[in-house]
């Protein structure tokens, strides 16, 4: 069982990821908001955010990241053509970084690792270039390392990503259909040497048929365990 040493993980339906570390430093990964059927509508987040962290383009991802990027001012991190978007788009605290690079803020380690997906942003009705799509590893300073790995497949290189970071607890899709499925995000965690998975992108839309019983049933005897939170209920 991971030890999550004061810090809080937060899943807000899809791949909205809200944490915070034992420092109260604030993290909002994949901003899908107001037309995400599972955030929990109640749910406050922080007046104040830390880090914006976006894993692609596509608006189930995207969609609110102007509109918090405006209201809680934080710095927003990933890929150098994506956060140029949001920079046009007047967010203007951006760190633009690239597929292996890192980068620190406070108590805080920021990493970016390849994801196998597509990744363009839409505007005014066209689809705009908005470089690779991306994973996060988050690695907290005496807490966890945790690895958000948003819209892909597996992948062997993240034995890579095993062997360099260390993740104990693995935000994984599950859903199938536009990212992998249970059987292969059993396959991840085990790539990945995680204790814990924390199952998202599943539920959301039809299309999204994998569910986290299924994945408990890949993983039944290999130690993994998967931890399933409704939407808004803090992990600690
Ligand atoms: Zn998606």
């Amino acid at each position: 069982m991971t030890d999550f040493r004061g810090s809080t993980i937060t899943w807000l339906g899809h791949a909205v990821v809200h944490i915070t570390t034992a420092k109260g430093t604030e993290i909002l990964i994949d901003p899908f908001l107001k037309h995400n059927p599972k955030y929990p509508k109640n749910y406050k987040l922080p007046e104040k955010l830390d880090l914006l962290l976006l894993t692609h383009g596509h608006s189930d991802h995207l969609a609110d990241a102007v509109a918090v990027a405006k209201r809680g001012s934080p710095q927003i991190v990933g890929i150098f053509e994506l956060v140029a978007w949001m920079q046009s788009k007047g967010a203007n605290d951006v760190v633009g970084m690239n597929v292996g690079g890192s980068y620190k803020y406070r108590d805080v380690t920021v990493s970016i690792v390849e994801a196998r997906h597509s990744s363009s942003v839409e505007d005014d009705g066209k689809f705009l270039y908005a470089g690779e799509a991306i994973g996060f590893v988050i690695a907290i300073e005496g807490g966890p390392v945790i690895y958000h790995a948003g819209d892909t497949s597996v992948f062997s290189d993240m034995q890579i990503i095993r062997e360099l970071y260390a993740p104990e607890i693995g935000l994984l899709p599950i859903g199938d259909h536009y990212t992998m499925g249970p059987k292969a995000a059993a396959l991840a965690a085990k790539y990945l040497g995680v204790k814990t998975v924390v199952p998202i992108h599943y539920g959301t839309f039809p299309q999204l048929t994998g569910t986290p019983e299924e994945l408990e049933g890949y993983l039944k005897g290999s130690g993994v365990k998967v931890l399933k939170p409704a939407p808004g209920e803090a992990l600690h």
